[in-house]
């Protein structure tokens, strides 16, 4: 037996990091346990908006200007472009920048974050076993770790997950897949200053490239449902690009929830979170935010849970349901109705809805505006 804790968070990315930040802060004792070492690597194009850099602030304590002087925001930039395969719909200029980070750094940040504040990390420890009733975990290595509760945050591949009774086709049904490629800026044929995305390539989809210290980060994701073809489609835009010969390089791939989010989270003393709980925004693939913020909610609830002595399960779901919820789904309503239209209305539909308000759309994935009518968002 390796130890009885009040919460078990599986997961040491920037959702559970969050959750043993929170609970470790309020005295609690926490057992955060990844099958990684750290630093580790996580596939990820790096954008974070500004509704990300102020729950950074709400939860660690560090603000833009701590994140830059540390080195995790490693490239800034008000600009972005639009483009609809080779017709550059907008060039266009946010009121607030957008930033990047790598998720090396940055979730070894997180990761340390929490261990100040008192968690106990268990790396290098993969969970093997999972009785969600009980809130209790079990180890490649045969330890047995248990909480009053359990936050599964380990990802969109989540272990925790296969032993809860979900439901699995409802998840399949709107699971993505990714492929990227990170370029030396020098390998890269042309200096790329801003986020660069790239729609009308695929059904339900799109591609990137984005700035970074030192690099050019490519992607491409896909709905796999509504996708044939779709390596073959990053590879003719890469040759687009000036690459000469893009299968050579080295690329990497992993799964994303795209619209899979799950309504009740919440299973017994078990509380999902984060990519395992395919909380991600479903038209542009946000994920980080919505790690934070639920890591944190399901922290929250757990904390207030277990200081009343009440179940915390409804803290959870209340502010998922007010907070969360209505922006996954008005963006999902507006991803269909983008991507319904494109072969319609080709280009013009992106051009309709970029053109006219490129702020007003910027603003909506900084959070300041809804996914719901473009209306003034507020987070608590
Ligand atoms: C190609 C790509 C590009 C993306 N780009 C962006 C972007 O630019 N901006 C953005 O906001 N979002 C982006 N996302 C989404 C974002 O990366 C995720 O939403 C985010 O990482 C979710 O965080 P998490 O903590 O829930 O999960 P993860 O970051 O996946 O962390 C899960 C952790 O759990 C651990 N783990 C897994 N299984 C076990 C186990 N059995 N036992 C113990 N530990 C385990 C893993 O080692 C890992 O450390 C992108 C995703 C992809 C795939």
């Amino acid at each position: 037996m390796s130890g009885k804790f009040d919460v078990i968070v599986a997961g040491g990315g920037p959702t559970g990091s969050t959750a043993a930040c929170i609970l470790a802060g309020k005295g609690f004792k926490v057992a955060l346990i990844d099958k990684a070492e750290f630093p580790r690597k996580k596939l990820c194009g790096g954008l974070i908006t500004y509704k990300t850099t102020q729950v950074l602030e709400k939860v660690f304590g560090c603000d833009v200007d701590c994140l830059r002087s540390r080195g995790i925001i490693n490239f800034e930039s008000p600009e972005y472009s639009i483009n609809y395969r080779d017709h550059n719909i907008r060039d266009a200029q946010s009121s607030i920048p957008f930033r990047f980070v790598d998720r090396v750094d940055f979730d070894y940040f997180l990761l340390q974050k929490a261990a100040n504040a008192g968690a106990h990390i268990f790396t290098g420890e993969e969970i093997v076993q999972c009785n969600y009733m009980d809130a209790e975990v079990k180890t490649k290595s045969n330890r047995i770790y248990k909480g009053e509760y359990l936050i599964g945050a380990d990802g969109v591949n989540s272990t925790i997950r296969r032993f809860l009774p979900y439901d699995k086709r409802k998840w399949q049904a709107d699971m993505a897949s990714t492929i990227e490629i990170i370029f030396d800026a020098a390998d890269y044929p042309r200096e790329v200053l801003k986020p660069e995305l790239y729609i009308g390539h695929l059904r339900a989809g799109y591609i990137w490239v984005f700035p970074a210290a030192g690099k050019v980060v490519t992607g491409i994701g896909a709905l796999n449902r509504a996708t044939v073809n779709f390596k073959k489609i990053f590879m003719d835009f890469l040759r687009s690009q000036g690459i000469a010969d893009p299968e050579s390089l080295p690329m990497k791939g992993y799964p994303l929830p795209y619209g899979n989010y799950m309504e009740n989270p919440c299973f017994g003393r078990t509380f999902l979170a984060g990519d395992a709980a395919g909380i991600v925004e479903p038209l542009f693939g946000e994920g980080i935010f919505y790690a934070l913020q639920s890591g944190r909610y399901a922290a929250e609830a757990i904390a207030k849970g277990l200081s009343e002595n009440r179940n915390p399960e409804k803290f959870y779901l209340e502010r998922l349901e007010k907070y969360v919820f209505p922006e996954l789904r008005y963006s999902n309503r507006l991803r269909w109705t983008l991507f319904y239209s494109q072969p319609l209305l080709k280009h013009m539909s992106f051009k309709m809805a970029f053109k006219s308000m490129p702020r007003l759309l910027a603003d909506m994935v900084h959070g300041v505006r809804s996914y719901k009518f473009l209306l003034k968002k507020e987070w608590d």
